[in-house]
């Protein structure tokens, strides 16, 4: 379940930071890594924070999470813990591409998370002897 920031509720109550923990399941669709899979759901902690003068909310993501399936070099069964970390503003009304925008007064976060696991996701998995022939 992805929570949503009640920016409005939070300004309301004169919270202006929190965190947030709580995990989600990734679409395959992201993922194009032939015969690798997301092994349970994706681990998110999200730091937050409202700034008081124009509303803007900044967010600082954690995620975690693992990938198995088949190693990409020698078919050999493989997994890998991946742990990424972004950051993002969210910001009322706008939308300048380079930000995220929010309307109605809250915060919904699921075009960024999607963004930052695209953006967490190796190119290819492998095994640990191929990673570490790959290093040499
Ligand atoms: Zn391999």
């Amino acid at each position: 379940m992805i929570p949503e920031i009640d920016v409005r509720a939070c300004v309301a109550r004169q919270i202006y930071e929190g965190t947030l923990s709580f995990s989600f399941q990734a679409d395959d669709d992201v993922l194009d890594i032939p015969f690798a899979r997301f092994q349970g759901d994706v681990q998110a902690v999200l730091d937050w924070a409202i700034l008081t003068d124009n509303r803007t909310v900044e967010a600082h993501i954690k995620l975690a999470f693992t990938l198995e399936g088949a190693c990409s070099r020698c078919l050999a069964e493989a997994s890998e813990d991946i742990v990424y970390e972004a950051d993002a503003s969210f910001v009322p009304g706008g939308d300048d591409g380079e930000e995220y925008a929010y309307a109605g007064g809250k915060v919904v976060l699921k075009e960024f998370l999607r963004d930052s696991l695209v953006f967490a996701l190796p190119s290819r998995l492998l095994c640990k002897p191929c990673a570490q022939w790959e290093k040499e």
